[in-house]
Order: structure tokens, then sequence, then C-alpha cells
């Protein structure tokens, strides 16, 4: 059962105490094994702290100030992406970078310097922050920037919660003329006309991502949507009306996974061959076309008790077709894949963090059911084949990764952790730099 400060992946397991963070001008309490827990949208166990304790950092939801000349914000690290959006949108301005979720805290999209559809030109989160505020145990506070404590700033983009608490930010807002999309989607074959329609949209089309039919086998293996769009102009978007604000609850925890192979294929197959699934000019409501899966609250639920995986991973762009077919080969053959299999390109712009999980290429992502030792062999055997081509699992989605993959993937997590809280500390991280437990 998940516990109060569970991750999204609802695995089983992770004891410990959750401290509220009442106010930014508080000192942090005197315990030897903290971490900051945000919103709790981590699958895995980054935002877990076996033994220890979680500052709850959702209670600092002030704003501090908003231009809306400039588009720049200033606020605490609690306040959701989607009160952002609430607040700045009304004035035409919009978030930078977005995850597929917007019910995500400034700290948590800063910890784990998260990406969006827009990657290829926009880069990731941390790209965007001006400067931010970072409590560490000792009672010290450290204003950090691109230009002041920068080398904090590259630990802090991307470090996992690990070097402080962030307390407040200023982020650069983006420039948009209303909630509206505009775009369109098609259906591709296999892999190949995937990178192609990708590299050919660059160039147009700030939002790009596919979906990939996981129930596809032989000559349809690798078949997928494009979905691709910009923000429209208010003139397009003239006759639009917003979608209503209602959403669904998934009302109770199954006794077991409502994932299956069959329900599996069944959705996939429904879903590449709906009638929707190609359209031009389509306008979309920002709501459904970044975040379709929080029309579904607690949609996490619907794997039973014993939770799910999510395995994120990037592999440079040389051999991505060959290295993600045979992934796509072992998933389907497996038969343990999710619904949502999502594909994406990474471009150029370099990330800040030194953890920092974006580099150039493609980007996988699909959940897995917990059915074990099945599960937990499959995502080794990906693991393998990520590292095979220089590749890297995202830590956000991360609860089982060993100390030697995660120290491949991430080169400079020795220069990381001299920045490190001496008082902070992770499931996940104790995992990956093999130190015992809390
Ligand atoms: C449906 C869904 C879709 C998603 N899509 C994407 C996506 O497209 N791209 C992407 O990059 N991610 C995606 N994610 C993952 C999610 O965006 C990240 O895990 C995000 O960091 C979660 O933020 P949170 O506020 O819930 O923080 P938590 O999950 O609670 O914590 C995340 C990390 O932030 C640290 N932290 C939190 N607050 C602070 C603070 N104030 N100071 C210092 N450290 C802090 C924690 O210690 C932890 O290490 C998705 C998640 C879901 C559930």
């Amino acid at each position: 059962m998940a516990a109060a400060g569970s991750s999204w992946g609802r695995l089983p397991g992770a004891a410990q105490r959750l401290l509220p963070i009442a106010s930014r001008h508080d000192r942090l309490p005197d315990e030897p094994a903290m971490l900051p827990f945000g919103n709790g949208r981590s699958y895995g166990d980054s935002c877990q702290n076996d033994g220890g304790v979680l500052l709850k950092a959702r209670m600092l939801d002030r704003y501090i100030s908003f231009d809306p000349a400039s588009g720049v914000i200033d606020l605490e690290a609690g306040v959701l992406l989607s009160e952002i959006i609430d607040l700045a949108l009304p004035s035409g301005w919009f978030l930078p970078v977005t995850p597929g979720t917007r019910f995500v805290t400034v700290g948590g999209a800063i910890a784990n310097d998260v990406h969006g559809k827009n990657h290829h030109r926009a880069g990731s989160f941390g790209n965007h922050v001006l400067d931010f505020e970072l409590l560490r145990s000792d009672g010290s506070v450290r204003r950090c920037s691109p230009t002041e404590n920068s080398d904090w700033f590259d630990a802090t983009i991307g470090g996992l919660g690990l070097t402080g608490l962030i307390r407040r930010a200023r982020v650069q807002l983006k420039r948009v003329a209303g909630p509206w999309l505009i775009g369109d989607s098609r259906r591709f074959a296999n892999l190949r006309e995937f990178f192609a329609i990708a590299t050919e949209s660059e160039a147009d089309w700030e939002y790009t991502v596919a979906w990939i039919d996981c129930s596809g086998t032989g000559r349809r293996l690798g078949r997928g949507i494009f979905i691709r769009g910009n923000h429209a102009s208010a003139q397009a978007a003239v006759d639009a009306r917003p979608p209503g604000n209602g959403s669904l609850r998934m009302p109770f925890t199954p006794p077991v996974s409502a994932i299956n192979g069959l329900s599996l294929t069944a959705f996939n197959k429904l879903y590449y061959h709906r009638p929707g699934a190609v359209a031009t000019d389509a306008l979309w409501h920002y709501r459904p076309f970044f975040y379709p899966l929080d029309s579904i609250h607690e949609w996490n639920r619907m794997y039973g008790p014993d939770g799910f995986y999510q395995y994120q991973c990037a592999v440079p762009e040389a051999g991505a077709e060959a290295v993600l077919e045979e992934m796509l080969r072992r998933i389907g053959e497996s038969g343990l894949g999710s619904f949502l299999l999502v594909l994406k390109t990474f471009g150029t712009v370099a990330s800040r963090g030194l953890l920092s999980f974006p580099r150039p290429g493609a980007t996988l992502a699909l959940d897995f059911p917990n059915r074990g030792a099945r599960t937990l062999a499959l995502l080794e055997a990906l693991d393998d084949l990520t590292r095979s081509v220089g590749g890297a699992v995202y830590p956000a989605k991360d609860a089982r990764m060993s100390a030697a993959a995660f120290q491949h993937y991430f080169p400079r997590w020795r220069d990381f952790s001299r920045f490190v809280d001496p008082k902070f500390t992770s499931s996940f991280w104790r995992r990956v730099t093999e130190t015992p437990n809390a």
C-alpha cells in the first residue's frame, strides 16, 4: 500500500518521516538524513528517503513577484507549474519548458532539470532559471545563478535535491498569444519514418512527440503516431472553446494490476487506428496537448498495490534506430510493457546540470507493472542496451538501476558529490553510490 510521501510509481517500501517546511525563512530541522520532497511526481526512489526524513516543500507556495512586461516570475519553490500557468497565462506567458504533468513543483522541476516536448528548441527547465536561493543544513543560504555561485547553480540543477533546499527561484517565462496550440498528427510505419519526420519537423515545430504502438511486431514494429504543434496566434483560435475543467479520478486501487497482455494489445491497436489519429490544422487546448494524463487523477493506482516502474532512457542519434528497435522487440516479446510508450528527440541545447539527464539523441519512456523478478530482469536487459550505445537512464523515473550503471551514465557524479549537503541523502543516492541505508 502506498504511504504518504510515496513516489508516483507506488512501489511498496520506504518508511520515512515527513516534516513540513512552513516558511522559507525557517531553518532546516536538525536531522541527520534529510531530503526535500516536492509533489511526489518522480516515479521511483529519487524522492524517497527510507529510514530518514522528507522535507515537505509544497507549503512554500507564495509568489514574490511577477512582471507581466518581462515574464519574469519570482516565487517559492513549492509552487506548482499548474499554478504558474493559472497566474501567468492570462497575461500572455507560459512555461518555457513543461514535463507531461503540470502537478510538479518548481523545486522538483529544477532538481530533476525536467524536459518537455520542445527540448530541441528550448533545452531543459534549468536553461530558463535565472537564479535561486539554496538553504543548507548549516543554516547558510547561497544565492545561485549562472554568474553567482555558478558551480552551485550547476550542481543543483538536476542535483536530485541533494545539495540543499531550494526555497525560492526566479524563472523566465515564454511569451504566447493564448492557451491554444495548432498542429498536426500522423501515423508512421516504423522507426525510420519516425526519425525522418522528427528531423523534418525540427525547424518549423516547437513541440514534437510520438506515441509508439508497443503491441506492434514484425513489419509493424515501431509504428506509431507523431504529434507536433506550435503556440497558435490569437486569430487562429478566435472561435475556439476551452475544454471543461472536469477531470476523472481513479476511484480505488484494484487488488491486482489492471494492466495485462490482453488489455495492452487492445489499447494499443485501438489507439493506433482511432479516427482522430490523423489530423491537420488541429487546434488543441494546452491541457490535452501537454497533459493528457492529468485528466485522470491518480491514474497510477490502476497498476494495483504492487505499483509500477517507469523506464526512460536517452540514446545518441547514431545507432538509435537499431538499439530502440531491439528494445521494442524485447519489450514486445516480454509482454510486460505498458499502454503508453513515448518517443521523442532531444536537441543539442546543453543542459547546465552536472547530473542533467537530457543529451542529444532520442528518448524513450514507458511504464512496466511491477511483476517482480521478471520485470527487473527485463529492465536490466534494457540497461545493457542503453549502455552499449553510450546512453543514459533518467534518475527521476528510476527505482532500480545499479551503482555501476549510474556511474557509467553520469561520469561527473564524483564532481557532483562534493556539493551534496552532509545531512542530505536519498534512497536513490545511497543505492547508486553504494552507501549504507539512513
Ligand atoms: C504523468 C507524468 C509525466 C511526466 N513527464 C515528464 C516529462 O515529460 N519530462 C520530465 O522531465 N519529467 C517528467 N515527469 C517527471 C516529473 O516531472 C519529475 O519527476 C519532477 O521532478 C517531479 O517534481 P515534484 O515537484 O513532484 O518533485 P518530487 O518528485 O517530490 O521530487 C523530485 C526531486 O526534487 C527534489 N526537490 C523537490 N523539491 C525541492 C526543493 N524545494 N529543493 C530542492 N530539491 C527539491 C527532491 O528531493 C527530488 O530529488 C513526469 C511525471 C509524471 C507523473
